[in-house]
């Protein structure tokens, strides 16, 4: 499972939560990683700051050149609070904005889930071909309560907690 951070989600301020929710899954057998953009956010490093301030091993941090050959053997990516860094017109779209600027090549996994408020656009101003695929699905919420949501319900499940435990 791939995270992929962006600048919505330093607005949630749900870095811990996202920390929290990697390693409950982490502690379950999967094999997590984040997928770091160069501009992802409002300034370089933005996202290595946040993700470091919540305890992230440094390890699972993987910059796009690294990570974008490992998309078509994730199963799936959950992106948060991004949209310009993983907009897929920019590969293909010559009319686009984006167009020539290197993203993270996340329509290549098999399952994409977005957390956002809206189909609202990012900061380039335009519409995400991401969101329109068969394998996206959209999750519509605020990236903090979405992720404190899905960590009560892994509890309520026992996610995590018998492999943890051994
Ligand atoms: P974007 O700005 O493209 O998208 C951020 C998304 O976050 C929005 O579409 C918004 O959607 C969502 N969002 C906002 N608040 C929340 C919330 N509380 N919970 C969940 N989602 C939220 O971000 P990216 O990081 O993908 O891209 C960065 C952009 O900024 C690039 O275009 C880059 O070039 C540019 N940039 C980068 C700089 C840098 O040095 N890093 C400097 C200047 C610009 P919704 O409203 O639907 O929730």
């Amino acid at each position: 499972m791939v995270f992929v951070p962006g600048y919505g989600l330093a607005v949630a301020q749900a870095q811990h939560a996202l920390s929290e929710l990697a390693k409950l899954l982490q502690a379950n057998g999967t094999e997590v990683s984040y997928a770091i953009h160069p501009v992802a956010g409002r300034m370089p490093g933005h996202m290595n700051v946040l993700l470091a301030e919540a305890d992230v091993p440094y390890e699972q941090l993987v910059e796009m050149d690294a990570i974008n050959p490992e998309f078509p053997r994730t199963d799936v990516v959950i992106v948060l609070g991004a949209n310009d860094v993983v907009n897929p017109d920019a590969k293909t779209d010559s009319t686009s904005p984006l167009y020539g600027m290197p993203v993270l090549e996340v329509d290549q996994a098999r399952q994409v889930f977005v957390v956002k408020r809206s189909l609202g656009a990012g900061y380039a101003g335009i519409r995400n071909a991401l969101f329109e695929l068969p394998q996206t699905a959209m999750l519509f919420g605020d990236a903090k309560a979405v992720l404190n949501g899905l960590l009560s319900e892994l509890r309520e499940l026992g996610v995590g907690r018998v492999k943890a435990a051994a």
